[in-house]
């Protein structure tokens, strides 16, 4: 017996998508163990790759193995769990494994910049700088009063001063005192009594556990108990959020309690301050990270605990290579570990809620708002009735009542719209056609401040034109409402009101989001009007009224989850009301006042619409009663992809058993999109079924032309 090790290849596609075994050594230095970064050598050529397993094996196996030529880091790319993870990802979604470990480790990493781990520091103020630089100035009268506060904390009270402080440092201006002390983690609120039970039972071993609790029910101080405990006993802990919700706020109440052993992760990091991040974390220096769906990733050396809050959010999937799930990989890896996994939502997905209630998984709840403060009043307008009475405003009288109202009483308003630009679409009169992208199958956004329109898939930009591109009429107009149109409005109707936009158009990147939440905090603006992605998570006491205007955008989806949606994302908008002393209200306005989705958020009534939805989804055959497989088939060639489509599904057909089904071939919703033409064929899989999905898989193997999602959540 001997012992050979796994490699992954990292360029290894197609052919190359295996495990390649070689013998281990003799080599100078690190010996190659799972999770270290190797050269090999492949065919005449050589490759970079990980080691993902070992084992022993018999002489007749390995006499024509070739050895591993180097070990390219001082220390692993992986840790044991994480090799294990990456191949069970490449199982579960289907993909290449060497695209599986290039999404686990960070560009840096893997092209061997180490790098060294952080050192914080803390610093006192040296000379003082010349009078004509004015931001460093102000950087040094501060640090005269702040005496060893670390690089942070300056940069939290002066926001984007990164280029002054480097030039402070570098004139001696700022000069270093050393590392701070790791200051002891203090106690957070007394907790009451669900908050209390919940920490109590989730101290008592590991697990998967749902924790269901209202918005502002304090799950998060929940995860901050449980975090200090696992720290109290060495371990690490991972925060999880959706891309919208990390923001300053979520953030800094991590920082409150665990100070510097807190680090961020999310896509806007440079590449630099990944290797250094990844680096800390690997290092055990930083404890606690908060991040977006990528830092499952982490090489934390003893992960005790993971949260993913807002699990519902289905940002957690990825929408490109490798389509994984952070739920499911984060259970996995907790597995794996032997960690103890949360999930927290006052609105979680069906899913999650279902395993719960099947007792699959823990389930702990939290019914009521932690700070005494009731939920807030919601009601519902009838839009169809506002028009029949002649008002054609984007408000309806209900909500504008209480518009003034709120005005009038100097408190915060949200209007939410989930939809961005100033009209949703260009429209002609004469012959109904709508504006549609050159490249997509979709209409194009008119954007008013710009006086352009763009396409919100491959970002193709224009100006509108004069005339109707399909019938040369003059009378193309303008329809729908978007952001702009609601703040121009708002303008009009409460001139004296000072007014916020927050979509992705008026926010690009972290900076911008940081401002918005600092003006909107402070009462620098009267109004908030956004889509309604924006605001999620935040905690704005000022906030008495929030008006929903177009509750059914999201219904319209061609998506079986749109009831889920409209569901949460009603939940949700109303739980940023009445966060703060004075009670808050929630106007909803809605074409469709009966449907059930509707219906059950204006109770905030979670159970009635579980029940309903899980009924309709058991009907239907819908997850989680089934799993589904989402092909696509694109070409540049509209002929092309259809016949691909129509051989994929006759393919599929020939070899399926009938507790599979087929949907489709049909053309994607989005029919066009970046120049291809895409087809869509569903699978629908009663549970279990893997085994034939897999022969499926086997067969499309190596057909470029087609992809596979397995649990797709975005299926235009
Ligand atoms: P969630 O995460 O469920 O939305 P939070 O943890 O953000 O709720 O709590 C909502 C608000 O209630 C926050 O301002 C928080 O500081 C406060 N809070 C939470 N738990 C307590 C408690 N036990 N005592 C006092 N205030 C609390
Ligand atoms: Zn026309
Ligand atoms: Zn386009």
């Amino acid at each position: 017996m001997t012992m050979v090790v796994d490699v992954a290849i990292e360029r290894g596609v197609g052919g190359l998508d295996r495990l390649w075994s070689y013998l281990p050594g003799p080599l100078d230095g690190v010996s190659p163990k799972i999770g270290y970064r190797v050269a090999v050598p492949l065919g005449r050529a050589s490759a970079t790759g990980i080691i993902l397993a070992e084992r022993d094996v018999d002489a007749a196996e390995f006499s024509d193995l070739k050895t591993v030529s180097r070990v390219l880091d001082d220390h692993p790319a992986l840790t044991p769990a994480l090799a294990s993870l990456a191949l069970w990802m490449s199982e579960r979604y289907l993909c290449f494994i060497g695209q599986t470990v290039r999404a686990m480790i960070p560009p840096g990493v893997r092209q061997g910049l180490a790098g060294r781990a952080p050192e914080p520091m803390r610093w006192q103020a040296g000379v003082a700088p010349s009078a004509r630089a004015h931001r460093q100035q102000e950087i040094f009268q501060w640090l005269v009063e702040h005496v060893g506060s670390t690089k942070e904390e300056v940069l939290a009270a002066f926001p984007h001063s990164e280029g002054p402080w480097l030039q402070l440092r570098k004139s001696q201006g700022a000069k270093p005192m050393g590392p701070p002390e790791l200051a002891p983690i203090p106690s957070g609120p007394e907790l009451n009594s669900e908050q209390a039970r919940a920490v109590q039972t989730l101290s008592q071993g590991t697990g998967r556990w749902l924790l269901e609790g209202v918005t502002g029910s304090g799950k998060t101080e929940v995860y901050l108990d449980c975090i200090a405990a696992e720290l109290d006993q060495g371990r690490q802990a991972l925060v999880m959020v959706p891309e919208i919700a990390l923001t300053p706020q979520t953030v800094s109440r991590f920082q409150l309690r665990f100070g510097q052993r807190v680090a961020v992760w999310h896509s806007g990091l440079s590449a630099g301050e990944r290797v250094s991040t990844w680096n800390g974390v690997r290092q055990g220096i930083y404890q606690v990270v908060v991040g977006v769906r990528s830092a499952v990733f982490l090489p934390f050396p003893q992960l005790g605990l993971m949260v993913l809050d807002e699990e519902h959010e289905t940002t957690y999937k990825q929408d490109e290579h490798p389509r994984y799930h952070a739920r499911e990989v984060a259970e996995e890896r907790a597995r794996l570990e032997g960690a103890q996994l949360i999930l927290g939502s006052a609105t979680p997905s069906l899913e999650t809620a279902y395993r719960a209630r099947k007792g699959e998984i823990g389930w702990l709840t939290l019914t009521k708002r932690a700070n005494q403060r009731s939920l807030p009043h919601v009601s519902a307008v009838d839009m169809r009735k506002e028009l029949k009475q002649g008002n054609h405003e984007m408000f309806s009288r209900r909500l504008m009542e209480a518009i003034t109202e709120a005005l009038s009483r100097h408190q915060q308003v949200i209007l939410f719209l989930n939809r961005r630009g100033y009209a949703t679409y260009i429209f002609c009169r004469d012959c109904g056609q709508a504006l549609r992208c050159p490249h997509c199958e979709v209409t194009l956004t008119y954007h008013q401040e710009s006086n352009r329109i763009s396409c919100h898939y491959c970002f193709f930009e224009g100006s509108p034109p004069p005339r109707c591109p399909a019938c040369d009429s003059p009378r193309i107009r303008y329809f729908g409402a978007g952001t702009e149109r609601v703040v121009e409005a708002v303008a009009r109707i409460w001139p004296q009101a000072r007014v916020l936009r927050a979509d992705r158009d008026s926010l690009s990147g972290r900076a911008s989001h940081e401002r918005l939440w600092k003006t909107f905090s402070s009462h620098g603006a009267d109004i908030l009007v956004g889509t309604q992605m924006i605001a999620k998570g935040m905690d704005w006491p000022m906030v008495t009224l929030v008006g929903i205007l177009a509750a059914d955008v999201a219904l319209n989806f061609p998506d079986f989850r749109s009831s889920e949606r409209t569901f949460q994302l009603l939940v949700q908008a109303a739980g940023r009301a009445g966060r703060g002393e004075a009670p808050g209200q929630v106007v909803v306005q809605t074409y469709n006042p009966e449907h059930y989705a509707i219906r059950y958020a204006l109770e905030a009534n979670y159970e009635g619409f579980f029940q309903e939805e899980i009924g309709f989804r058991q009907q239907a055959g819908y997850p989680p009663f089934s799993q589904l497989w989402l092909l696509e088939v694109r070409s540049p060639e509209l002929k092309r992809a259809a016949a691909g489509a129509q051989e994929v599904a006759s393919m599929i057909r020939s070899v399926l058993l009938d507790d599979v089904q087929i949907l489709g071939p049909a053309p994607a919703p989005l029919a066009r999109v970046r120049q291809h033409y895409r087809f869509h064929v569903l699978l629908k899989a009663t549970l279990p079924a893997s085994g034939a999905l897999r022969q499926v898989a086997e067969m499309l193997r190596d057909r470029s032309d087609v992809q596979i999602t397995v649990d797709p959540y975005f299926m235009l």
